[in-house]
């Protein structure tokens, strides 16, 4: 962890977007920095399959979108997002969104975005990643069958509560979201290069390997700044 102590009060008031295909790590990574960094998590997906859960309007209207793999309309996201955002105070990591160049013109007349992390991952792996995810029912906590498996089997390791494999992990929706990630999401990228403030990393490999490299960019976007 050679780096979390040089980034910790810096990293403290930074506006950062995570993106990456579905399974690139973002949430495994999101938790861990919002641990160690006290960063404010704001996820869309999480915020949505809570709005489902709870049968919301807005989850009435996302419900369907979600289970097929689509992105919810750009409009309800971002009347979501912009509700969460405002006045929020300090560090912020956004989990999932944006995932269209319109959702980011939203967001930048919300807040200004200070890095934008690229997961990139090989696509076979994103498969494997997806359909042998287990998420924890309660508390969100994420796990994968064989690269992190909880320590006694079903169950989460932070609270206890059953484990269990999203609707949208099965490998058919998982190849339809992969497929809307390159059609909607993948422009994103050049969106924020064309800002200078995106920062491309390699999101294979152990979850704390990726997590140092993340670390370093954000050492490294301290120097420039
Ligand atoms: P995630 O947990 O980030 O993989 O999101 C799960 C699902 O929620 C996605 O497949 C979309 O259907 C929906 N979703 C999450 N974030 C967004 C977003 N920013 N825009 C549109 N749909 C989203």
């Amino acid at each position: 962890m050679i780096y979390l102590s040089e980034v910790r009060s810096y990293a403290m008031d930074l506006k950062i977007v995570l993106l990456g295909p579905p399974g690139s790590g973002k949430g495994t990574q999101t938790e861990r920095l919002c641990a160690e960094l006290k960063f404010t998590k704001i996820s869309t997906g999480d915020l949505l399959r809570e709005a489902v859960k709870q049968g919301t309007p807005l989850g009435i209207k996302a419900k369907s979108y979600m289970e097929s793999g689509g992105l919810v309309p750009d409009q309800l996201v971002g009347d979501l997002i912009k509700e969460k955002l405002t006045g929020q105070k300090g560090g912020v990591l956004l989990d999932g969104f944006p995932r269209t160049v319109e959702q980011a013109k939203m967001l930048d007349q919300i807040i200004k975005v200070d890095l934008a992390i690229d997961l990139e991952v090989d696509e076979e792996l994103l498969v494997k990643r997806l359909t042998e995810r287990r998420v924890c029912k309660s508390c969100n906590s994420v796990f994968h069958l064989e690269f992190n498996p909880p320590k006694l089997a079903g169950k989460c390791d932070k609270c206890g509560s059953d484990l269990i494999q999203r609707n949208d992990d099965s490998e058919k929706v998982v190849r339809e979201r992969l497929r809307v990630y390159k059609e909607k999401t993948l422009p994103l990228t050049r969106y924020y290069y064309d800002k200078q403030i995106l920062v491309r990393i390699n999101g294979q490999g152990d979850i704390s390997d990726v997590y140092e490299r993340v670390l370093k960019a954000l050492k490294s976007h301290k120097k420039k700044n």
